[in-house]
């Protein structure tokens, strides 16, 4: 990608009620736009950052037997109805609107209820069990507050999978694997040194949920850890279990700021029967199915991401989820010598199947490293007339600071 041909541009100002950094720091460097409060366009760069992150849950829930779909984000209200949570007392995020051929419709903040439902003609016998859906969608929740920027949004991006099991250890095996497949993700995206699976409360056959809590100072939840040990509870549970349950004791637990980046839950066979989700069992009796919800909040993680990796210059992206692995940043490009050189280099990087995003505006160098810094790329390559005549390329490794001189053939073996 060309820097002068990106439509965003970056800006020194942000909206003046823009009170968290992730958004503040992704507006600045235009990976986002603020459309209204809790509310975020995504531009090409945080597109792209959005899509990596997606790209490895996928991968890792399809590892597991998800088979991915979309669900709408209009719902009918007889459904929810029927699980009593079509009710804003009940629910308190809803969205509801009015249909002009007359009734209601809510707008999807979650689809266990929807999907349960459509699988009434799927699932009819044990041997239709057990199976996963999943889906990646804009969620809408009325949110009270949003001042997270997008680590909580009144329309953001979720994955969420549903697991449909014929009995208990059916039920187990798919929760366990969620688990794993949760942790590989966040230690994928950079996450895995201090996101902790935490107790919460929860559940309807079982004593706990697992909340995935991430160490993070702008996050909104309290949790209890012990890093040694690997034991987060949050605060519910903290109050009301006994800890020796746990294995553990209140003294050895650190109170600590966390975001929580995903949860895992079991409904038991709850959701199912009130639903009217049956199965024929081996001795044809009628049974409802055993289900398990799924979710990770995939924007909010990009904004952990972001809190976590920043610095005081700008964004700091890990490598496996950043727009583009190389900001190529050519200077001297006024003279053509130079410019065509350094569209060379650029081009034989592309040809390598490295993303590189090369600054070939006609700007200051000064301002090209400002940029540079603020939209953390991982890697920043300098191509400069001095650096032609010595045969070397500056390296700057964004994360450390960490600058080396490479040759052009060390830079294509590093990158390629
Ligand atoms: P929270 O307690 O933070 O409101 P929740 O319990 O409502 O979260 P779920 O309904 O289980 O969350 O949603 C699954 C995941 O989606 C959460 O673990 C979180 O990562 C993400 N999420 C929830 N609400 C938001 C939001 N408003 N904006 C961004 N991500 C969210
Ligand atoms: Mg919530």
């Amino acid at each position: 990608m060309r820097q002068s041909k990106l439509f965003t541009k970056t800006q020194k100002e942000v909206p003046g009620d823009e009170q968290a950094l992730n958004a503040q720091l992704l507006i600045r460097a235009g990976y986002i736009h603020k459309e209204m409060a809790g509310v975020y366009q995504l531009l090409p760069l945080g597109f792209r950052v959005v899509e990596k992150i997606k790209q490895i849950v996928r991968e890792e829930i399809n590892s597991i037997g998800g088979q991915e779909m979309i669900a709408t984000s209009l719902q009918r209200k007889d459904l929810w109805e029927r699980t009593s949570r079509w009710d804003d007392e009940v629910v308190d995020v809803w969205f509801k609107s009015e249909l002009k051929a007359g009734g209601e419709v809510g707008f999807g903040w979650s689809h266990e209820e929807p999907l349960a439902d459509m699988m009434i003609n799927h699932i009819s016998s044990y041997k239709d069990l057990p199976t996963m859906i999943y889906q990646f969608q804009n969620k809408l929740r009325n949110e009270l507050r949003a001042k997270s920027g997008v680590m909580r949004g009144r329309e953001f991006v979720m994955k969420d999978s549903y697991s449909f099991a014929a009995t208990e250890e059916q039920h187990n095996e798919m929760y366990e694997a969620s688990k794993q497949a949760y942790t590989r993700v966040f230690e994928r995206l950079g996450l895995g040194d201090d996101t902790y699976v935490t107790f919460a409360a929860g559940g309807a056959f079982t004593e706990f949920s697992h909340e995935f809590q991430t160490i993070c100072e702008a996050g909104e939840d309290i949790t209890y850890i012990n890093k040694e040990k690997g034991i987060a509870i949050n605060e519910e549970i903290l109050e009301k279990t006994d800890l020796a349950e746990l294995g553990i004791t209140k003294d050895q637990l650190e109170k600590v700021k966390t975001a929580e980046v995903g949860n895992i839950f079991n409904f038991g066979r709850e959701k199912a029967k009130e639903v009217g989700l049956f199965f024929k069992d081996e001795n044809g009796d009628k049974i409802p199915v055993w289900m398990g919800s799924y979710g990770i909040g995939v924007t909010r993680a990009m904004g952990v991401v972001v809190e976590k990796f920043a610095d005081d210059k700008g964004l700091v992206w890990p490598e496996n989820i950043a727009p583009y692995k190389v900001h190529l940043v050519g200077l001297n490009l006024e003279d053509k010598e130079i410019a065509d050189w350094a569209e060379g280099v650029y081009n034989a990087l592309v040809e390598r199947g490295v993303e590189v995003l090369f600054d070939d505006r006609d700007t200051r160098p000064g301002e090209k490293f400002a940029d540079s810094d603020l939209l953390g790329l991982p890697y920043r390559v300098v191509a400069s007339k001095r650096g032609r005549e010595e045969g070397k390329f500056e390296v700057v490794t964004r994360a450390t600071g960490e600058v080396r001189s490479l040759t052009e053939e060390e830079l294509f073996a590093d990158f390629a």
